[in-house]
């Protein structure tokens, strides 16, 4: 649905030259909710733009259903943004117009008939859950509201393409995944395609069903959203995937202690992420066993990637350091766990640290 080929965009004013994007392709396909995440000022937001061409590219190709965003006329352009609805950050609405004018107008933008209007725009209305909210102002809602009045006027004219700039950046948790769950229905109502660009794994994590993580410029890792968050490639994709899991917060209050005060005698502590809860407990035992070494686990828990349980162990490894190394690359050759040594003075054959 979204073909990105081989773009590059500088900025360049008298003084200096930034180069945002440098080469990058990425394919969404119709139907994806398709997550680009990465620092600030990594390129994000002048991707997305450049899908609808709000930014202008240097080189490359990118496709929006097939046309070539770069060759359309204007009056072609315009035609096709109509099919590209564009949710931001801070929302955009215009604050002296009412829930209904906002969401209108679009509508009156294509010179729909007025009652076009009002039954479009009172059955989006009612899609987003704001009916009753028709006459405020947008200054009376909450940061939710106003983004879901932002998401019904991006549907106005019906597109195929929903591109989310920081949508969710400005609210707090909760209304977070409500908003998030909200564009998940709407991609399964409507089969909408849906590109989001977010510095928060959170929300990729809850609805992307693939993940491209961008880094000055260029996409570092690209997967689906399981094998980005079980098996992350690249240093800056684990760092994003660890401050994800809850459990990193635990890491740092408790693994100083325990590895000062149970480690101290040699062995090693280790971060293991299972597909699939029911593994866990029989790969720790399994090793023990036939290791000879004692493995046991600090803390860990289960999250949900989408609807797929991932689970995560903090474990320590204690034992004879030819044994623990021998444990640590018969996990490592297991499918299903990604292994990655967090503290402890033993280096594992192969491991890269
Ligand atoms: P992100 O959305 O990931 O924070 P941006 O796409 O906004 O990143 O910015 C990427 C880089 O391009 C940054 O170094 C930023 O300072 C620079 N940049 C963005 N917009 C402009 C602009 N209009 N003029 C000059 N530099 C810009």
């Amino acid at each position: 649905m979204i073909k990105i080929e081989k773009i590059s965009k500088t900025y360049r004013n008298k003084a200096s030259h930034v180069r945002a994007l440098d080469k990058v392709s990425l394919h969404v396909e119709r139907g994806d909710i398709f997550g680009v995440v990465g620092h600030s000022g990594s390129g994000k937001s002048t991707l997305i733009r450049c899908v609808n061409r709000l930014e202008t590219i240097d080189e490359g190709r990118i496709l929006v259903g097939g046309d070539d965003i770069s060759k359309l006329s204007e009056r072609d352009l315009m035609r096709k943004r109509q099919k590209i609805g564009m949710i931001f950050q801070h929302f955009n609405l215009l604050r002296n117009d009412t829930v209904y004018q906002n969401v209108a107008l679009p509508l009156r933008y294509a010179r729909k008939s007025r009652d076009e209007i009002e039954k479009k725009t009172t059955a989006l209305l009612d899609i987003v859950g704001l009916s009753d909210k028709r006459d405020h102002h947008p200054s009376h809602l909450s940061g939710g509201q106003k983004q879901r009045v932002a998401i019904a006027r991006a549907l106005a004219n019906e597109p195929e393409v929903l591109l989310c700039d920081e949508a969710t950046s400005a609210l707090d948790p909760e209304t977070t995944h409500s908003v998030l769950q909200l564009l998940q229905d709407l991609r399964n109502r409507l089969g909408l395609t849906i590109l989001v660009i977010t510095h928060e794994m959170a929300v990729v994590k809850d609805i992307c069903n693939r993940i491209a993580v961008l880094n000055a410029g260029q996409f570092v890792e690209q997967g689906t959203t399981l094998d980005i968050f079980t098996a992350p490639q690249e240093s800056v994709t684990r760092r994003f995937v660890n401050s994800s899991f809850e459990l990193e917060h635990l890491n740092r209050v408790l693994l100083g202690d325990y590895v000062k005060n149970a480690l101290a005698t040699g062995g090693l502590v280790a971060k293991l992420i299972f597909r699939g809860e029911e593994a866990n407990n029989a790969l720790i035992s399994d090793v023990s066993k036939r290791f000879d070494v004692s493995a046991s686990v600090i803390f860990g828990n289960i999250e949900l990637i989408g609807t797929q349980p991932v689970g995560c162990l903090y474990v320590a490894f204690i034992g004879g350091i030819g044994h623990i190394e021998d444990a640590v690359q018969y996990i490592r050759q297991q499918r299903y766990v990604s292994f990655e040594q967090i503290s402890g003075q033993v280096s594992p054959r192969g491991a890269p640290h």
